[in-house]
């Protein structure tokens, strides 16, 4: 049953774990620094150390009008002005185009359904037209981390050190992560290289945690700190537009009116019950401008071994039937990209139903989970989403 299974990391003298998503949640580091150090991490260390937000979602379409303006953007609308987001879209070779959505996870309407507010904004006027006579090809998902300079956890263990969006790395308000994924390796290397030609093994490389601060990856989001949490707290018109600001004169003075802004509530925390709000009304799919959720799954090729060892722990069900339908009106219904989650009548009694073989692995609900009752572990090996063209 365990044969294609994966140890979680090997801790050897140069472990050097890179994985986007998983900085989302941590659940590599947090292993490695379990394993490394012996302690059991907490939940405050996963807030402390990487303030999570973002869902994402991309589908690619041919034979669509293709401009010649290579990337569009936007902020906000179909979500309201409180609740963060916005959308790109790549118009690419071979007359594609790559088009996401993305909601950021601090939002506080359990009703909100991040999938349908993508198909919604592909019914804006400005945006339909590019997709007529066009195929659906691919669909994805995925979080990333935004917490950015205040929230970087230490970066070294004995034995290894996280870089790139494990380590929470990327640029938010300049949609950038490459750069400093790239950066990051080259300093780890650097002092891997020099702590081994001087004798060194299996001890901390502190010089990687003592200095990334200092290196183009820490100007780079010093620079940009307080925009997340502008816009967290303030919202999309304001938030935004002092971000920017701030952004400017940090850039060109470094200096800050603000100082360094803290993220307040985790996303999970930033969930309300659903009598403080109202639903919010699906679109019907058309097939041909807007999709259904698991039509959308099948393409982004998702498979699992019908016995792998399971991957989504629910810890306590008693919980989830007590607060996440009753009080939160079930928000893992709606905020998982590929349907997972389902809370369906069984004997007069409501049944949560966790179909794990669609899961893309994007760990939104480890993340937005109101209770943090839901679990993501590493699934075993090669098995989730085969992404095409993306
Ligand atoms: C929708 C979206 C749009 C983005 N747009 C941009 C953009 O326009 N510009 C930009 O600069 N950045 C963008 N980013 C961010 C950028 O993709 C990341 O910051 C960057 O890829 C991080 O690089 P990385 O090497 O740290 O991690 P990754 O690129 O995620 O690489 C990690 C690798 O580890 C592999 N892996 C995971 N688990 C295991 C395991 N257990 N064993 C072995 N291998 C494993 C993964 O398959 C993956 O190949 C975007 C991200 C998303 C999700
Ligand atoms: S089950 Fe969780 S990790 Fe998997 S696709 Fe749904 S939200 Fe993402």
């Amino acid at each position: 049953m365990l044969r294609k299974m994966e140890p979680p990391v090997q801790v050897t003298v140069t472990t050097i774990p890179s994985k986007s998503c998983c900085g989302v949640r941590a659940a590599p580091p947090l292993c490695i620094n379990a394993l490394a150090t012996g302690r059991v991490a907490t939940a405050d260390d996963i807030v402390k150390s990487l303030h999570l937000r973002l869902f994402a979602a991309i589908s690619l379409r041919e034979k669509s009008s293709h401009r010649s303006v290579i990337r569009q953007g936007s902020f906000g609308w179909p979500l309201d002005m409180k609740t963060g987001g916005g959308s790109f879209l790549y118009h690419l070779e071979d007359n594609q185009v790559a088009v996401g959505f993305v909601v950021l996870l601090n939002y506080k309407n359990p009703y909100l359904y991040p999938f349908e507010e993508f198909q919604r904004f592909k019914t804006h006027p400005a945006i339909a037209p590019i997709f007529e006579g066009g195929k659906r090809l691919s669909y994805g998902a995925r979080s990333i981390t935004e917490g950015g300079y205040q929230s970087v956890p230490k970066l070294t263990f004995p034995g290894g050190a996280l870089i790139g969006c494990s380590a929470g790395l990327v640029n938010v308000p300049r949609i950038k992560g490459s750069h400093n994924a790239v950066l990051s390796g080259m300093l780890a290397a650097d002092k891997l290289a020099e702590a081994i030609a001087s004798g060194r093994a299996n001890d901390e490389v502190v010089e990687i945690e003592n200095e990334w601060r200092d290196t183009a990856i820490g100007k780079d989001l010093k620079r940009v700190r307080n925009v997340k949490p502008l816009w967290s707290k303030l919202g999309t018109v304001l938030g935004v537009g002092l971000g920017g600001l701030d952004m400017w004169t940090n850039q060109l003075f470094g200096f800050s009116f603000f100082g360094t802004l803290k993220h307040g509530k985790t996303d999970a925390q930033s969930l309300e019950p659903a009598k403080l709000h109202k639903k919010i009304d699906c679109l019907k799919p058309d097939g041909v401008l807007t999709f259904d959720r698991l039509s959308s799954v099948f393409l982004s090729n998702t498979n699992h071994e019908e016995d792998q060892p399971v991957h989504l722990h629910v810890k306590d069900m008693d919980l989830q039937k007590r607060s996440e339908h009753d009080v939160y009106a079930g928000p893992s219904t709606r905020y998982c990209p590929a349907g997972v989650y389902e809370w369906v009548e069984k004997d007069g009694e409501e049944v949560y139903v966790i179909n794990t073989q669609n899961c893309a692995h994007c760990k939104t609900c480890d993340i937005k989970d109101p209770n943090q009752n839901i679990n993501w572990v590493p699934p075993q090996g090669a098995e989730g989403s085969v992404y095409q063209n993306m």
